[in-house]
């Protein structure tokens, strides 16, 4: 047995919204760096996309490209909205699913993430028909998830049911093991990339134990069979998601379920809309379950926690960029600088970084929760005695 870590939703540059560097060179190199051994191809319907994919050599459902193993996937939307994650077994079964969607899949060519004119059972049905996985993706977020339209897994699946169900960036596993319809269904972690810098590629990620690289070890894996499973769920720490609290998408006042619905779902402040948070919506759907599963461990990106060390406002800044290179360089990957390598060994390289990524490990900080589409932030308790190792530092502490 073998442990991966896998990161199973992203999307390419021919999803809205997304990075033009989004291609398959520079999603592998930077999986690599962040120390990924499996990465989504995501957009796997999309034609011109999977033009570019068969250019790799596939074997048993996966194909290596510097360093780093693809997997095909694929999200699509539903006729209500509702966003869909699908893992394909091998390139046939892409060709399957393309084949059994067409008529209803208007812009299949156009968007990477495809409009489907169908429901989830159909989906589910359609995905399962051509050999593939099929889950909710980001299942709380008040836009574009089953949550945020239905009440129940079944209200959406019917009777064809789910092989896994994706958090998202604003939950966890212990915020969503309390709803009990979930038992015995397995929670994944993905980062939902739309660019490939490391502080979004393999944000959030899953460690599972494999006998060998395969599609169908990856499958037993999420399935939890023949002693296959997931060890570990990765992910940002969800008070840090961008919809994990109530909030006004316009100027972000955070607000009570109870002064939301009071308030009509309007700002009383700006008059813009409130959107529910994933922990009030979780509250809603909570029932005092808890299941028994894989840890998770929260993680802030290496540039993010960097930026606070060096008081920089941007984590694309020369200054952030030199330090998470000399530090990647130095362990191999970002993944082993942030919970693998000694902080005495990271203090060779860079004292003050050491210094918070042990407050990160040991959860000496604070967070400033994310709500109506803006992300949360990591405040750090200054260590007691420390002096101040930079010039930004003090500055970045203050500001809270
Ligand atoms: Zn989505
Ligand atoms: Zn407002």
């Amino acid at each position: 047995m073998m442990k991966i870590d896998c990161d199973l939703h992203i999307h390419s540059r021919f999803s809205a919204a997304t990075s033009s560097a989004m291609d398959l060179e520079n999603i592998s190199a930077g999986a690599a760096q962040k120390g990924l051994h499996v990465v989504a191809t995501g957009d796997a319907l999309n034609k011109h996309w999977l033009e570019e994919i068969e250019t790799l050599d596939f074997k048993k459902g996966l194909a290596r490209l510097n360093g780093t193993t693809f997997i095909l996937t694929t999200e699509v939307e539903d006729e209500k909205r509702v966003h869909h994650l699908v893992l394909f077994k091998d390139l046939d079964s892409v060709h399957a699913l393309r084949d059994l969607v067409k008529g209803r899949a208007p812009d299949m060519d156009v968007d990477g993430r495809p409009h489907l004119r169908m429901d989830g059972e159909e989906i589910a049905r359609a995905c399962h028909e051509a050999g593939a996985m099929v889950g909710p993706s980001h299942a709380f977020v008040p836009w574009t998830s089953i949550y945020k339209e239905y009440d129940s897994i079944s209200e959406c699946y019917g009777e064809e049911g789910i092989d896994f169900l994706e958090l998202g960036l604003s939950a966890d596993t212990y915020l969503a093991s309390s709803i009990g319809e979930l038992e015995g269904i397995t929670f994944l972690s993905n980062s939902d990339a739309h660019s490939p810098q490391p502080h979004r590629l393999g944000r959030e990620f899953n460690r599972l134990e494999v006998d060998g690289m395969s599609f169908e070890e990856i499958k037993k894996a999420i399935l939890g069979r023949e002693g296959r499973r997931v060890v570990l769920n990765v992910g940002l720490d969800p008070r840090l998601g961008k919809y994990h609290r109530t909030a006004c998408i316009r100027c972000y006042t955070h607000y009570s379920l109870e002064e939301a619905v009071k308030a009509r779902w309007r700002c009383p402040g700006c008059g813009g809309r409130i959107k529910k948070g994933v922990l009030e919506r979780i509250g809603e759907l909570e029932d005092g379950s808890s299941s028994v599963r894989p840890p998770y461990l929260r993680i802030a990106p290496l540039a993010e926690i960097i930026a606070k060390v060096v008081g920089s406002k941007s984590v694309y800044s020369a200054k952030v960029n030199r330090l998470w290179s000399s530090l990647v360089d130095a362990f191999g990957s970002e993944i082993k600088v942030l919970i693998d390598a000694p902080i005495e060994e990271i203090k060779g390289i860079d004292e003050a970084t050491a210094g918070f990524i042990q407050l990160y490990r040991e959860g000496r900080f604070t967070i400033k929760e994310g709500g109506g589409g803006r992300y949360g932030e990591i405040v750090f308790e200054r260590p007691s005695g420390e002096k101040r190792p930079h010039g930004g530092l003090q500055k970045s502490l203050d500001l809270f």
